[in-house]
């Protein structure tokens, strides 16, 4: 007997009839004697239409009212999940983010989890109750409510399995696992059996929008196991775990990818130590994500500045830099707008340097520009054009034999 953390996303309690197949799925666990606590996404698209409800009464809402608008519509996943399983005949009770405990920082919008006070949870597995719980919300610390950011039930639910030391976390979606890319964009993408956490969250982080970034941090740090399966069939999903034990020694696991990137190039600057720190500064206390940036020196002491910020914060990301126009004395700013990002990830990349050439190479044969680069440790990323998105990951998913059963170690 133990505890398991059960996820259900958005299109998986999309309709009554997904909903009852979620509670046929906690009533499984439950039946192997097992404490069950459920975290639920919002049903389908609610997410949206409540985003463009909102854009119709204003362009501009207030960050505190967009998130009481949006946890609304966990709340209707939980209480009807609670239902569904009422009416199988199980004891079960729902929570939203507050009544569960779940407690964040005071960033409406894109809040952290802070701490998670387990002791009404506990109490109800303690009387054998199911219990379901709104993913995607918490409470602040003077009883405002947060929403985590998109995507953000994923880490409810992972760290409330660390929490409550669950046994594991399994998060039931659409797709059957972790993929080596994108299964909507490659047809030939493949299956993970198993994924280390370190490579998954580079996946994440890079855009590969099966699970939220931070819910990879948490199974990390607490070592969660963590999988991902599918919600309509029956089959095991990907591991996430320490290292992956299943497909060792593979350079590159997996392919993310994420449009919508603008490049932002500031030209002729006077080059002064502080120039960097300038731009910078000003950037993200209007809390704009700078991603890759590259500065370049000239001899006669100008330099040029080129970074990318995503499209819907270029328009800000230039206002800021004009309002810095004395500071910086800089001659031109120019935007160059659908741009995407692509990444392959691989922890073998440490051992494996020639990784990137053979990415530019590929790129190269099937007349791919890159415009931008940036590596660690266990990725390269390479900015091409919005056009050229899929292309490239075809390419490279083809080239690195992604699609091919690596033989086992
Ligand atoms: P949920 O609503 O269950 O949280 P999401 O839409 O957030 O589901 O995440 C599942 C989607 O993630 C899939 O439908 C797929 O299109 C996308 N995805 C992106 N990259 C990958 C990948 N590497 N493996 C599997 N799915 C991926
Ligand atoms: N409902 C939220 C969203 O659509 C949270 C989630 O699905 O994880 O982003
Ligand atoms: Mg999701």
């Amino acid at each position: 007997m133990g505890l398991i953390v059960q996820k259900f996303g958005g299109t998986s309690v999309g309709s009554a009839e997904k909903i009852q197949n979620a509670a046929n799925r906690a009533i499984a666990e439950k039946q192997k004697g097992h404490d069950v606590v459920v975290v639920v996404s919002a049903m389908g698209k609610s997410t949206d239409a409540l985003v463009n409800l909102a854009a119709e009464i204003t362009s501009e809402p207030s960050r505190r009212e967009m998130d009481m608008l949006l946890s609304t519509g966990e709340q209707v996943t939980i209480s009807l999940l609670a239902m569904a399983l009422q009416e199988k005949g199980y004891d079960a009770v729902s929570y939203t983010g507050w009544q569960a405990g779940v407690r964040t920082e005071a960033v409406h919008g894109n809040a952290r989890i802070t701490d998670i006070d387990i002791t009404a949870i506990r109490s109800q597995l303690a009387e054998g109750r199911i219990t379901v719980v709104a993913g995607f919300q918490g409470v602040t610390e003077d009883g405002g409510i947060t929403t985590l950011g998109r995507g953000g039930s994923d880490t409810t639910a992972v760290a409330l399995a660390a929490a409550l030391e669950a046994d594991k976390c399994d998060i039931y979606t659409d797709v059957p696992g972790v993929f080596t890319t994108d299964p909507r964009y490659v047809r030939s993408a493949r299956k993970l059996a198993g994924i280390s956490y370190d490579e998954m969250l580079e996946l994440a982080n890079l855009g590969a929008g099966v699970l939220h970034p931070r819910a990879v941090e948490f199974a990390k740090n607490y070592q969660v196991p963590l999988e991902v399966r599918s919600s309509t069939e029956h089959e095991a999903g990907t591991l996430i775990e320490e290292e992956s034990s299943m497909e060792q020694n593979l350079i590159v696991r997996g392919i993310a990818f994420e449009d919508q990137i603008t490049r932002v190039s500031v030209t002729g600057l006077a080059s002064g130590l502080t120039t960097l720190s300038t731009i910078f500064t000003a950037l993200a206390k209007r809390n704009i994500n700078v991603d890759i940036i590259i500065q370049t020196q000239s001899d006669d002491g100008e330099a040029d500045i080129s970074f990318s910020v995503k499209t819907e914060d270029a328009a800000q990301t230039v206002a800021v830099l004009e309002e810095y126009k004395n500071a910086l004395d800089y001659e031109k700013i120019e935007t160059e707008r659908k741009l995407a990002k692509v990444s392959i990830v691989g922890s073998g990349m440490v051992s494996n340097p020639g990784v990137a050439a053979d990415m530019f190479a590929v790129l190269a044969e099937k007349n791919v520009q890159v415009k931008m680069v940036s590596t660690s440790e266990i990725k390269v990323s390479a900015v091409v054009s919005e056009n050229d998105m899929v292309k490239a990951v075809e390419a490279l998913h083809n080239a690195f034999e992604l699609s091919k059963q690596p033989s086992a170690v």
